[in-house]
């Protein structure tokens, strides 16, 4: 099973989840929308350090290009993370092909967050486009779980989703208290 890790965090149950279930996993770290980049090396770091603490392989397409990712995610309006999962669940397909993966999936489907159903549809159109089989669980089952056990182990905890559109909402109270202040110096 290629198992796409967005974040160490997110990966922890899904991970264990699969283990239980008897695959043998391997991990892959693809993902261009994390910005900055100071944030992303954090989290590549800490799900590289996930794997190796767990004794499984890891593979890593590092490719980070904030140009072109707004470039590609920018006309889509609201539609915005759609074209972001597909980007990302894309690569993820391909490579699980390209490795001969009997299965691929992702920690997406563990986010609270993420539109779930959506992101199943994308993923099963890619993995169909590729040839490789989409493995769907719902994952977020096991959120709270994640979340004490990633606390548990100190793991890197991010504080936004990962583009800088994210990290503006993230801050969006503090920007508009802060307009608000110049406004009126
Ligand atoms: S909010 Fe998250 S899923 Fe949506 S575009 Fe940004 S990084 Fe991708």
């Amino acid at each position: 099973m290629l198992l796409h890790s967005c974040c160490a965090p997110c990966t922890i149950y899904p991970f264990d989840r699969l283990q239980s279930e008897g695959f043998a996993v391997t991990g892959f770290f693809y993902n261009p929308n994390i910005h900055p980049f100071c944030e992303f090396e954090k989290r590549l770091q800490a799900v590289c350090d996930f794997y190796r603490t767990a004794g499984h392989e890891l593979l890593i397409d590092a490719a980070y290009d904030v140009s072109a990712f707004i470039e590609a995610v920018y006309g889509s309006g609201a539609r915005r993370c759609e074209t972001c999962w597909r980007m990302r669940l894309r690569t993820v397909a391909q490579m699980g092909r390209e490795i001969g993966a009997d299965a691929v999936t992702t920690t997406l489907l563990f986010s609270i967050y993420q539109d779930n159903d959506t992101l199943a549809g994308i993923g099963r159109e890619e993995s169909r486009d590729a040839g490789v089989e989409f493995y769907y669980e719902d994952f977020r089952a096991g959120w709270r779980e994640g979340q004490r056990r990633a606390r548990e182990l100190s793991i890197y905890r991010q504080k936004y989703c990962g583009c800088i559109f994210s990290e503006e909402e993230r801050y969006k109270k503090k920007i508009a208290a802060l307009m608000e202040t110049k406004r009126r110096a």
